[in-house]
C-alpha cells in the first residue's frame, strides 16, 4: 500500500484483426437497421405520434449502441497494434488462480509480473486475468505450475494475453 508512484497496469484485450473486423460489421449492421427501419415504419406510424416517438427512441437506441461498438472496435483495434509493436512477449507465472461462478469468465488468474529491469525491486508486482479461455482455463487448473503467454511494455505499463490465432499474427507495420 506504500508504493504509490508507480502508475496502475492496463490490461489489452488484444483482438486480431478479424475479430475487430467482425465487431465492426455487427456495428454497421446496427446502425443500418436502426435507420432502415425508422425510414420503413415511418409512412404507416405517422398518424400515431406516441408511436412515432417510441419507434424514433427505439432506432435511436439501436444506432447509438452500433456506433459505440463501432468506437470500441476501433479503439481495441488500435491499443492491439500499439502493444504488438512496443511490446515484447514474455511468459508470466500463474501464482493462483480462483474458479468464479460467471459462466463467461470461469476463472481468475493471478500472474506475477517481471521484475524491473532497474533493479528497484521493493516488492512484486501482480496482475489478474479474468477468462473463460480454454487454455486460460488449463493455466489456471495447472496454477502455480503454468505460465500463460503475454504481449508486456514495461515503458508504457500495458500488457494482454495472447489467446488462440493472435500469437501466431506476426506483428505488422500500422496501415493507419
Ligand atoms: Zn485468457
Amino acid at each position: 500500500m506504500s508504493r504509490t508512484a508507480a502508475p496502475e497496469w492496463t490490461q489489452i484485450d488484444l483482438t486480431s484483426r478479424r475479430g475487430s473486423w467482425g465487431q465492426r460489421v455487427t456495428a454497421g449492421l446496427l446502425v443500418a437497421s436502426g435507420v432502415i427501419g425508422f425510414a420503413l415504419s415511418f409512412p404507416a406510424l405517422s398518424q400515431w405520434w406516441w408511436e412515432l416517438a417510441l419507434l424514433g427512441f427505439g432506432c435511436l437506441l439501436i444506432v447509438l449502441l452500433g456506433t459505440g461498438l463501432w468506437i470500441n472496435a476501433g479503439m481495441s483495434a488500435g491499443e492491439t497494434v500499439t502493444l504488438k509493436e512496443s511490446g515484447a512477449r514474455a511468459e508470466l507465472p500463474v501464482v493462483s488462480a480462483f474458479e468464479t461462478t460467471d459462466e463467461a469468465v470461469r476463472y481468475q488468474l493471478q500472474l506475477r509480473l517481471p521484475e524491473p529491469a532497474d533493479g528497484h525491486v521493493d516488492g512484486r508486482e501482480f496482475v489478474v486475468h479474468a477468462c473463460g479461455y480454454h487454455r486460460c482455463v488449463e493455466a489456471a487448473r495447472a496454477a502455480p505450475d503454468s505460465v500463460l503467454p503475454v504481449l508486456i511494455d514495461v515503458r508504457k505499463r500495458t500488457w494482454g494475453v495472447i489467446h488462440g490465432s493472435n500469437a501466431s499474427e506476426t506483428p505488422t507495420p500500422s496501415s493507419g
